[in-house]
């Protein structure tokens, strides 16, 4: 089947987190934008699963783009939250030291984040961490209290940005992996799966293949993808009551480390490892790896040594052979990179979005102006910490008990304005088959309500 889309100002390949956001910021400024998925939903590669916390760049290079975007995103998600309805689980976090090394390193972290700004960053006491965290293990020594890093909802905030810049004009294409591309004149010939489409300028955000994406328009790619898988374990929602605040370890130069965190769904999160892995596809989990992610909760926090998991998944990082994002612009070419965007995508998107945006109108101009008085976007709830659906009458019943999702979320869902086009996608936007029995009661009515209103297949282990 081939469809032909109008000419646009930006085709931007890839609806990650990244390219959601990015969508809607062009979609803002007056652009008009066409996004293109391989995948049958949104978040179909590394954004669906990372450890949903929300940075505020404390441990960031100093200086760098990552920290510019981080920071000028967080500002811009606590500005956009009420009003879209995005949850903030307001934990604060503790970069804990457990040996003397350790415990040596936290002044020059200190001190880093002083120099980037986050100057309510503090060093605390072993006294003060037990008083803070009392089922911490006793052997913690002392620790740096960062109290604005926060937890969000991975999955609801990128749904947020993607319906905004649809409600703005913008266009997405699922199914439509681009096949191949063709500058002409000034104007882009981009053929994908799902159709053809001309475009002016192409935003690359296509994560875990942003270098072959590159390689394709561009003739060579500037950057490598190294995709470094990292799994997790979910405690059940009961170990949600042994911990506040997240737990950070001293970061090592390549990884940020094992974290120990609540969920905005009521959960106890622990992980990400840090693979180095050839593949960039569905990243397996493995069992030595969660084994001692669960040890090592259980070293940390000893009451979570009983405590059943109710689910383990991994995600793989789109990071590169560098530290740094690989964000670059050819003007002349009508080619910009948001490449690389390898542990803090999902704090730093909407900041990426906004430079990447600055870095293209010095050259174009979008074909509308800015948008005076954006269509208010407002996603339901599915933080614990906040009313649910189910609390309300008239919700059609609960269809998913173990975390309590109503028929009406499902159905709401389903006749939203960019519904999901796989099951995985119906998980992330109502949670339903996400808790202890991992859709074994509920899957069969789930089946039902979504016959023929999915693009792809419903496939049971299709998570997180
Ligand atoms: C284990 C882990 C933990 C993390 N923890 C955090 C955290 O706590 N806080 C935080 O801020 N960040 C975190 N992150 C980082 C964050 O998840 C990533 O930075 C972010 O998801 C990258 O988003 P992206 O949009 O660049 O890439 P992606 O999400 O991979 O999006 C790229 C999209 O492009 C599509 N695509 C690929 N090729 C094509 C093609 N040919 N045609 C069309 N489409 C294509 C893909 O299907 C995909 O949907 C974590 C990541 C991981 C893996």
């Amino acid at each position: 089947m081939t469809i032909s889309v109008p000419d646009t100002d930006v085709a931007i390949i890839g609806a990650g987190v990244v390219g959601c956001a990015m969508a809607r910021r062009f979609a803002l400024e007056g652009a008009r934008v066409v996004v293109i998925e391989a995948g049958t939903d949104i978040l179909s590669g590394a954004s669906k699963a990372n450890s949903a916390i929300l940075h505020t760049g404390f441990d960031a290079p100093p200086g760098s783009l990552e920290l510019h975007c981080m920071q000028q995103a967080y500002d811009e998600y606590l500005s956009i939250r009420n009003e879209m309805n995005l949850p903030l689980l307001e934990t604060g976090a503790m970069v804990a030291a457990w040996t003397a090394q350790e415990e040596e390193r936290l002044p020059d972290l200190l001190a880093q984040a002083q120099e980037n700004g986050v100057s309510d960053a503090r060093l605390i006491s072993r006294a003060e961490v037990l008083a803070r965290e009392p089922h911490l293990a006793g052997d913690v020594r002392a620790a740096l209290l960062v109290p604005r890093e926060h937890v969000v909802d991975p999955w609801s905030a990128p749904l947020a940005y993607a319906t905004q810049a649809q409600a703005l004009g913008a266009r997405f294409m699922f199914a439509a992996p681009l096949q191949s591309a063709r500058r002409d004149g000034g104007t882009w010939h981009l053929a994908t799966a799902a159709g053809e489409l001309r475009a002016r300028t192409v935003v690359n955000c296509a994560g875990l293949y942003g270098d072959h994406i590159e390689a394709m328009l561009t003739g060579a790619s500037r950057f490598e993808i190294r995709p470094r898988k990292g799994q997790f374990v979910v405690f059940d929602k009961a170990a949600s009551a042994l911990l506040r605040t997240i737990l950070l370890p001293v970061p090592s130069d390549r990884t940020k480390g094992i974290v120990l965190t609540r969920t905005a769904f009521g959960n106890l999160l622990v992980g990400p490892t840090a693979e180095e892995q050839e593949a960039r596809d569905r990243p397996d989990v493995t069992r030595p790896e969660l084994d001692a992610l669960i040890a090592r909760a259980g070293e940390m926090v000893p009451g979570l040594r009983d405590m059943p998991v109710t689910a383990v998944y991994a995600g793989l990082r789109p990071a590169s052979e560098r530290k740094e994002y690989r964000v670059h612009a050819d003007a002349d070419l009508g080619y910009y990179c948001a490449g690389g965007i390898r542990s803090t995508g999902l704090t730093a998107s909407l900041g990426i979005a906004r430079h990447v945006f600055d870095l293209w109108a010095q050259a174009y101009s979008a074909s509308g102006p800015a948008v005076a008085a954006p269509p208010v976007v407002k996603v339901p709830n599915l933080a614990e910490h906040r009313p649910r659906d189910w609390q309300r009458p008239g919700h059609d019943g609960i269809l998913c008990h173990c975390e309590m999702v109503t028929t009406r979320e499902v159905e709401a869902a389903l006749q939203s304005p960019l519904p999901p086009g796989d099951f995985g996608g119906l998980r992330r936007r109502t949670r339903c088959a996400m808790g202890r029995c991992q859709g074994f009661n509920c899957l069969a009515r789930i089946a039902s309500l979504c016959e023929g209103r999915l693009r792809a297949p419903m496939v049971s282990e299709d998570a997180p």
